[in-house]
């Protein structure tokens, strides 16, 4: 089949391009970043907010679509960071849910975040009340509510949500990320808030999988191991996998850094079959081995 992928030359994007290539699927990768054209995946180059026919058209005749373009990041403090969330998560879902025909199923990719933490002393169930603690957070709401109406027509429209996702390619602005380079340069490793505090780190091989099994279910959906790990785990992973004891420097933490989170993952296991298990040091290895994220397009 034809599967539509948005922001197909980001973290989560390149992963679900390599997992529907692996797979046998044909690709159209839509992204305002350049991405590879390589057997099986056709390159749109456009802006999804910028009503494109091009994508008008690939959106259309797709057999399904992953739509992953966004504004990522809690800790993006740029002056005009609350405009581009609502333009590249809120108005970009909602050309591409215009665009896509009812009866396609398709992927909307939100966050964890919308749950301001594990606030109940347990994982987040998709039921619980969202409460989101900035402004990232509450674009992610406004995502979610775009598709709103689908979901409740039961039409096959997934709303995922990530948890903290790790491995090859990801985000320079994310932890992992920076505490490899922070390591790489000599430098000391900035936490935020406390060693103790725990994230529900899922592999990025492991999200491209559940994202693509869930192509044609309908509902909210927690996409994460299920499993809480401390940041100590996360900094002895990265110093094991580089061979150095990493020198901390704990920060205070933001009002909208959550201290624990965790998902619920009944939901996802009952409609894949599957759960990521994510082995912390495996991910840190190839997020240590890859090439650039530009390289890998
Ligand atoms: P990323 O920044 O690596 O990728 C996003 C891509 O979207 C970029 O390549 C960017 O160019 C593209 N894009 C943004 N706005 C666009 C627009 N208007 N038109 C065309 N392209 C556009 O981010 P990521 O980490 O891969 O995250 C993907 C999605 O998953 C985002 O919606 C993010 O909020 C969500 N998410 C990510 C994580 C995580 O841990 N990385 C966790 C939860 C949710």
């Amino acid at each position: 089949m034809t599967v539509v992928v948005t922001g197909a030359a980001g973290f989560l994007g390149s992963a679900v391009v390599r997992h529907l290539r692996a797979r046998g699927d044909n690709v159209v990768a839509i992204d305002r970043r350049p991405v590879a054209r390589r057997a099986g995946v056709v390159p749109i180059r456009a802006d999804l907010c910028l009503d494109d026919p091009g994508v008008r058209a690939a959106v259309r005749r797709a057999d399904a679509v992953i739509h992953l373009a966004g504004c990522p990041g809690i800790r993006d403090r740029l002056p005009d960071v609350e405009r581009r969330r609502q333009r590249d998560n809120v108005d970009a879902t909602s050309a591409v849910v215009a665009a896509t025909p009812w009866q396609v199923p398709l992927v909307v990719a939100s966050s964890s975040s919308v749950y301001g933490g594990a606030r109940f002393g347990r994982a987040s169930r998709e039921g619980d009340p969202c409460h989101p603690l900035g402004g990232y957070a509450a674009s992610k709401v406004r995502t979610e509510q775009v598709c709103r109406a689908r979901l409740d027509a039961g039409a096959p429209v997934v709303v995922a949500r990530p948890f903290t996702v790790i491995g090859e390619g990801q985000r320079p602005d994310m932890a992992l990320s920076r505490w490899v380079d922070a390591i790489r340069l000599g430098r000391p490793l900035r936490v935020f808030g406390s060693l103790e505090r725990t994230r529900d780190f899922t592999d990025v091989r492991e999200v491209a999988r559940a994202l693509t099994a869930l192509l044609g279910s309908t509902g909210v959906v927690n996409v994460g191991s299920g499993r809480p790990r401390t940041l100590g785990e996360a900094v002895d992973a990265v110093g094991s996998v580089l061979g150095v004891e990493p020198l901390v420097w704990i920060e205070p933490a933001s009002a909208d850094e959550v201290a624990d989170t965790w998902a619920d993952t009944s939901r996802l296991a009952d409609l894949t079959g599957q759960v990521p298990q994510t082995d912390l040091v495996d991910a840190v290895e190839r997020l240590v081995a890859a090439p650039a994220l530009a390289a890998v397009g």
